[in-house]
């Protein structure tokens, strides 16, 4: 069952903290996987990946990441850092401001983007919430205690490693399955008959990453429904500029139907409301390009009475980190889908949060409650800008 967020809460109030930034620097990682990520849309076996440091006046340094993600962002690793070391760091060093200020200085100052600017946002977040010794979600007006349940993702592959994957993940504790699906219609439904004859017990939540057309989905989904599947929600069935396609699957299935490639800002999340095409956004920092982009999805959401996941692109701990003081910041937000430091082989850094079975819960501490990254750890060899 998703959560309701009626009766509406208020959106939570954000401190605003002056601050002066002396350096904006950043390192460049490289991090095998354990295994391939493989959806609709790509195939990862290594993650490449950029963290951005903030340095303030008091030595105070705070850090964010992203990670490239062409095939989605249409960022490389090479494209996050040149940004970084461009207008991004010639917009944020030696500025003097509030945080609120600073963070637009972020958004505006390049087109486009987002993952770049998502870890600089982040990085001068942790960097202010470490001045303020508050956690990152107490400086967004949340709250840092309870827990939200994370699920596992199951890659597209043949039916049979699914099946494989979905079983070893229940019997790690996982109780929500994210199955990758969107090649083909047939397949899709061998895949997920695979799945759910290994893991009878499991919460699906499907994920087609923009490969079926509308008349496709509807009858996938409508296949779905008549059998009685356990699905929680359908995210991204068509491509992501076909709001009226979503809105018709919308229309024609029961099952939720979660919008992810197609928001990407609050004029989409309100774009996608009025066409009443989702009943479910999901926000991404590499999308929304940082922490206030983000909560601004979230106020059209809860405005419009509908709930946000927060979910992210295959980043690392800090990115995942980030993004878990986010969903506990905002009152729309009541899923998660933030398994990515699952499928890494360094656990680096320590700290931030913690799992127990399927729950996650923050641990604490100023900031992100982050070990600082050394750029010698997961060195990518090719150097930052520091
Ligand atoms: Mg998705």
């Amino acid at each position: 069952m998703i959560p309701q967020t009626s009766p509406a809460p208020a959106a939570p109030t954000l401190l605003d903290p002056a601050l002066h930034v002396v350096a904006v620097r950043h390192h460049r990682h490289l991090a095998p996987l354990k295994r391939p990520f493989v959806t609709a849309a790509r195939r990862t076996e290594a993650v490449h990946y950029v963290v951005a440091e903030v340095e303030l006046a008091d030595g105070t340094v705070g850090q964010g990441s992203s990670a490239e993600t062409v095939a989605v962002t249409g960022e490389s690793a090479d494209s996050i850092a040149a940004c970084l070391t461009g207008p991004l760091r010639g917009a944020l060093e030696g500025a003097d401001g509030h945080l609120a200020e600073l963070s637009r200085r972020i958004a505006t100052a390049v087109p486009g983007s987002t993952s770049a600017k998502a870890s600089l946002d982040v990085a001068l977040h942790d960097a202010a919430a470490r001045v303020e010794r508050l956690p990152l979600v107490e400086l967004l007006g949340g709250h840092s205690c309870g827990h939200l349940t994370n699920d596992m993702t199951i890659s597209l592959e043949d039916p049979a490693v699914m099946a494989s994957r979905a079983a070893e993940a229940v019997a790690g504790g996982e109780q929500i399955l994210k199955i990758k699906l969107g090649q083909d219609i047939e397949q899709d439904r061998r895949r997920l008959d695979a799945v759910m004859e290994a893991a009878p017990q499991a919460t699906l939540r499907l994920d087609a990453n923009q490969g079926w057309k509308a008349a496709e989905a509807i009858s996938i989904i409508s296949g779905f429904e008549r059998d009685g599947l356990p699905i929680e929600l359908v995210e991204q069935p068509v491509p992501a500029g076909d709001i009226a396609g979503l809105a018709r699957v919308r229309a024609e299935v029961a099952t939720p139907v979660m919008a992810d490639e197609a928001v990407w800002s609050a004029e989409d999340a309100r774009r996608i409301v009025d066409a009443g095409a989702a009943d479910l956004l999901n926000i991404k920092l590499a999308k929304t390009g940082g922490l206030r982009g983000a909560l601004a999805v979230a106020d059209v959401a809860l405005e419009a009475g509908i709930a946000c996941m927060v979910g992210s692109m295959m980043e690392p701990r800090i990115s995942i980190t980030a993004a878990a003081h986010l969903a506990f910041a905002h009152p729309a937000i009541a899923l998660i889908d933030l398994d990515p430091p699952a499928w890494f082989t360094s656990t680096a850094p320590s700290g931030g949060y913690r799992q127990r079975g399927a729950e996650l819960e923050l641990v604490g501490g100023p900031g992100l409650g982050l070990a600082m990254l050394a750029p010698t750890q997961d060195a990518e060899g090719t150097g930052g800008d520091t």
